[in-house]
């Protein structure tokens, strides 16, 4: 999954009921796109109960922090935002709530960072927003808010679709049993549970209805939906409910595992036109043994027989993958088995993480034994050797028409930005109102990472 880092944009201010100026919140979120669905969520019921969004922490009057603690950067980022905003209650705005939600907060977690942060007034592990509401509406200055609109908003965007997005983030299921060596989700999100599917459609019709053309079903492990729910409810049977709403143009859906990419799912994709294919799979390692000691529960020739399977089915599908550089004892041949199959493979795009350990893993009880010098080497070999492809692969779309879903309009640079049903990202210029429409670009210039080109009329 991706990572960012962004707060929401304003709904236009609006009074309250008795005339005084609308309470206002600010969010800020750093992680994956279930933290940015989990915020959307947060967002649409504090405006349900009558807030605003305001830009600046330091104006809220409801400050929430929305965390992740996959690596240690992120997680040290959100303490130096916590702490400022500490400093800000402290010094000047006594009453203002400070709420702290996402994969910081875990159950075991909870009672330290009370202790550690004095000054925050609700810890919502991820996903359970209604902590902070329940908070606000007993809350002397906010009881006259009605809790329950705050429970009617259960879309993820806010109430008024202001910022015109185009695409949502829809989760399906939560947490993860799988227990990697290395990561820490599963002790933060706990256990994987499949939301409910009519939830699902309910959700995914309530954003059609707000201008959504596109959703992207989410989970730690995508693949797994319907596991724990009735016989034929799965990913492959939901993907094809989903792409029956009525005004959603695409839909995507991320995470997968290898272990869990069958082919049912895979002629899924294939046969359901509104779903595009694209897969996000990461392989973390080209070395078994590696692969076994992060206890992922596949081979590397079992990783590239799941690639040629959904390659059978669909030759140009576009996969992207994540890769681990310097696990405790990797060695130079195993980093060499890493590049051997990316070379091999041939994906559409690469997030290369680093190996940094985790608290309460298995794999932070392994020696972490790379180096910072030579996990930086081999991060920059890979990243060498995989821009070389994904450019070589973006070079080939060079002449032709692809068809572009316009997400927005870059100001700054007066031109649309889309994506390809495989994901690239395309820029284009047109002085019509292509937002949220389908658009035939020609391509005339290609980057690694993104394309240029001519828009036919939109
Ligand atoms: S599958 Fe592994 S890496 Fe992915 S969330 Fe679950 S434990 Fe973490």
């Amino acid at each position: 999954m991706n990572r960012s880092s962004s707060s929401f944009s304003n709904i236009d201010s609006r009074q309250s009921a008795i005339g005084n100026p609308p309470p206002t919140y600010n969010l800020w979120t750093i992680g994956c796109q279930m933290n940015e669905a989990d915020s959307r969520h947060l967002a649409s019921q504090l405006e349900a109960l009558g807030f605003v969004e305001t830009k600046r922490a330091e104006d809220a009057d409801v400050a929430v922090l929305n965390t992740c603690v996959v690596r240690q950067q992120p997680e040290d980022k959100a303490v130096r935002k916590l702490t400022s905003l500490g400093g800000i209650k402290g010094s000047h705005r006594p009453g203002m709530i400070i709420a702290l939600m996402g994969c910081m907060v875990g159950k075991r977690e909870a009672e330290d960072l009370a202790e550690r942060f004095g000054f925050v007034d609700v810890f919502m592990a991820p996903s359970q927003t209604d902590a902070l509401i329940d908070f606000i509406v007993r809350h002397d200055a906010y009881s006259h808010l009605k809790k329950s609109q705050a429970e009617l908003a259960d879309y993820r965007l806010p109430v008024v679709n202001q910022d015109k997005a185009i695409t949502a983030f829809v989760p399906i299921t939560l947490g993860c049993s799988h227990v990697c060596s290395y990561c820490v989700i599963p002790h933060r999100r706990g256990p994987d549970r499949s939301r409910m599917p009519e939830e699902v459609l309910r959700e995914v019709r309530a954003l059609a209805r707000q201008g959504i053309k596109e959703v992207n079903l989410l989970g730690q492990i995508v693949d797994r939906y319907g596991f724990d729910l009735d016989d034929g409810v799965n990913l492959a049977w939901l993907l094809r409910e989903v792409a029956k709403v009525d005004g959603i143009l695409r839909v995507r859906f991320l995470t997968s595992h290898p272990a869990y990419m069958d082919e049912e799912l895979i002629r899924a994709v294939a046969e359901t036109e509104k779903v595009c294919p694209y897969i996000e799979m990461p392989f973390q390692s080209g070395s078994d043994r590696i692969l076994e000691s992060m206890r992922r529960g596949y081979t590397q020739a079992e990783y590239r027989d799941i690639i040629s399977n959904i390659r059978k089915f669909m030759p140009n599908a576009s996969i992207n993958t994540d890769v681990i550089v310097g696990y405790p004892g990797e060695t130079e041949e195993d980093f060499l088995e890493t590049m051997k199959l990316a070379e091999e493979l041939r994906l559409d795009l690469f997030h290369i993480a680093k190996y940094s350990p985790r608290p309460r893993t298995l794999s932070a009880k392994m020696r972490d034994d790379v180096s910072a010098v030579e996990k930086e080497r081999r991060r920059t070999a890979l990243d060498e050797l995989t821009k070389k492809i994904n450019a070589e692969k973006s070079a080939q779309l060079l002449g032709q028409t692809v068809e572009v879903l316009v997400e927005a309009f870059q100001e700054k640079k007066k031109r649309w930005r889309g994506r390809t049903p495989h994901n690239k990202l395309v820029f284009f210029e047109s002085d019509t109102d292509c937002l949220g429409q389908l658009v035939n670009v020609k391509i005339n210039w290609t980057g690694p990472f993104s394309l240029i080109g001519t828009a036919s009329e939109c």
